[in-house]
C-alpha cells in the first residue's frame, strides 16, 4: 500500500522505555525498577490530585466540559491573562501538533536548534515542511538569527525549546526577547516552555512570562504542561497561551473533549497545591548537585541544566548505548540518546535513594 510521500522518510518517535517492558524482559519486580528516562515527577502525583481523581471517578462516563472553562480561568489567573488567550492540549505534544497544521506545508520550513526535542520536527514532517537546525547543538540564539534571515521567506514557524530537551541549557530570557523582536510578524515563533518552573527556580532570568511575551509579541506561542513539575504525565493536560488571532486558528484543528474528564480534574487541583510543586523543584535543585559533583568526579561531561535532568555526554571510549543497555537489565530505565545522535545518556533527577543506586551502578559501568 502506498502511503504519503512525507511518511516514507519519517522514523516512529522513540519514547521512554516503560517499567512494562522491563518487568516483562527481565523478570524485575516493579517495585525494584527505577524510571528516570522521561523526565516525570520523581515524586509522584500530589496526594490532593489523586483524592481529587478518585472523588471523581464516577464521572469517567460523561464528557468533560469541552470549554475546559474552570481550568482556563485558574490558569488566566496564574499568568494574568484572558482565558481567551489559552488552549487546552492532550499534553503540550497536542498544541505542537496543531501549531504545525495551522502554519507549516510542504512550501514552508521550520527552524529549530541543532539538537531539540524530536517532536518539532516529526510534526513538521506530517505536513511535508522542511526543517532547518543549527549547526550549535544548543540554543545559539546569533546563530538562529542568521539562519532565520537566510531563509526568512520559506521559515513559518520557529520552535525554541527554553529550556532545552534534551541538552538541559536555557537561554536568559531576555536574549529570547530580543531574539523575537528580529522576527517577521508573520513567522510563529513558539516557546515551549515544558520545564520552565525548574529553570525558573533555579535562575529568575531564565523565566520567560507569557503575557509580557504575548503583549509585546503577536507572533509568539507559549506552551506549558502538566506533564513535568505537576507530576501528571500520565494524564496528558498541556496548555497554549497566544493572542485570540493564534489561539482561534489552533481551536480548528481541535477534536472535541481532547483531554479527559478526569485529566481536566486532576489538572485544576494540581494548580492548587503549590506546596507540592515547591517539593519538587526542591528535591530536584538539591539531587541535581549530586549528580553534577559525581561527572565532575568521574570526569563525565554534562550541560549545566535547568531542567529536571541531567544528561551526561561520553566520550569515545565509553559506549551509552551499552551502559544504558546494562542498567536497564538491573531495572534502571533512562533514556539513551543515540537517536539523537549524541553518546549520551539523559538522566531524569529522581529521588534521593533512587539517585544513589543510579550513580552506584553507573559507577560500575564507566
Ligand atoms: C515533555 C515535553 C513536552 C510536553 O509533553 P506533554 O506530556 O505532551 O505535555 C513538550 N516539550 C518538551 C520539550 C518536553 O520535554
Amino acid at each position: 500500500m502506498k502511503f504519503n510521500t512525507h511518511l516514507q522518510n519519517l522514523p516512529i518517535y522513540e519514547a521512554g522505555k516503560p517499567i512494562e517492558l522491563v518487568t516483562r524482559e527481565f523478570g524485575i519486580d516493579p517495585k525494584d525498577v527505577i524510571k528516570l528516562a522521561s523526565n516525570e515527577n520523581p515524586l509522584g502525583t500530589s496526594k490532593k490530585v489523586i483524592s481529587i481523581i478518585k472523588e471523581k471517578a464516577s464521572n469517567a462516563s460523561l464528557y468533560p466540559d469541552d470549554s475546559f472553562y474552570e481550568l482556563k480561568d485558574a490558569l488566566a489567573n496564574l499568568y494574568e491573562v484572558s482565558s481567551k488567550n489559552i488552549i487546552i492540549g492532550s499534553g503540550s505534544d497536542q498544541i505542537i501538533e496543531f501549531a504545525l497544521h495551522a502554519k507549516a506545508n510542504e512550501k514552508s520550513a521550520i527552524l529549530t536548534a541543532g539538537i531539540t526535542f524530536a517532536m518539532y520536527e516529526i510534526y513538521a514532517k506530517h505536513v511535508g515542511a522542511k526543517i532547518y537546525k543549527t549547526k550549535s547543538k544548543e540554543h545559539n540564539l546569533k546563530e538562529l538569527k542568521e539562519l532565520y534571515l537566510a531563509h526568512k521567506d520559506e521559515i513559518s514557524i520557529i520552535f525554541l525549546c527554553l529550556p532545552n530537551n534534551p541538552l538541559g541549557e536555557c537561554p536568559d530570557a531576555k536574549e529570547v526577547m530580543d531574539f523575537i523582536s528580529i522576527v517577521s510578524e508573520d513567522t510563529l515563533v513558539v516557546t515551549d516552555c515544558a520545564y520552565i518552573e525548574f529553570a525558573k527556580f533555579k535562575d529568575s532570568k531564565k523565566a520567560i512570562n507569557p503575557k509580557e511575551l504575548i503583549s509585546k509579541f503577536k507572533n509568539t506561542l507559549y506552551l506549558g504542561t502538566f506533564s513535568k513539575a505537576y507530576g501528571l504525565g500520565g494524564m496528558r493536560v498541556g496548555y497554549g497561551i497566544a493572542n485570540t488571532e493564534i489561539i482561534t486558528a489552533l481551536h480548528k484543528l481541535r477534536a472535541p473533549f481532547n483531554i479527559t474528564t478526569l485529566s481536566l480534574a486532576a489538572a485544576l487541583q494540581a494548580l492548587n497545591d503549590q506546596k507540592f510543586i515547591e517539593k519538587t523543584l526542591k528535591n530536584n535543585l538539591e539531587e541535581m548537585k549530586v549528580y553534577e559533583k559525581f561527572a565532575k568526579k568521574n570526569g563525565i561531561e554534562f550541560i549545566p541544566s535547568y531542567t529536571n535532568f541531567i544528561t551526561f555526554v561520553f566520550d569515545k571510549k565509553q559506549n551509552a548505548s551499552q551502559i544504558a543497555d546494562n542498567l536497564l537489565k538491573k531495572g534502571i530505565i533512562l533514556r539513551n540518546l543515540k537517536s539523537y545522535g549524541l553518546n549520551a545518556i539523559r538522566i531524569t533527577i529522581g529521588k534521593k535513594k533512587q539517585n544513589k543506586r543510579v550513580l552506584a551502578e553507573l559507577k560500575k559501568e564507566i
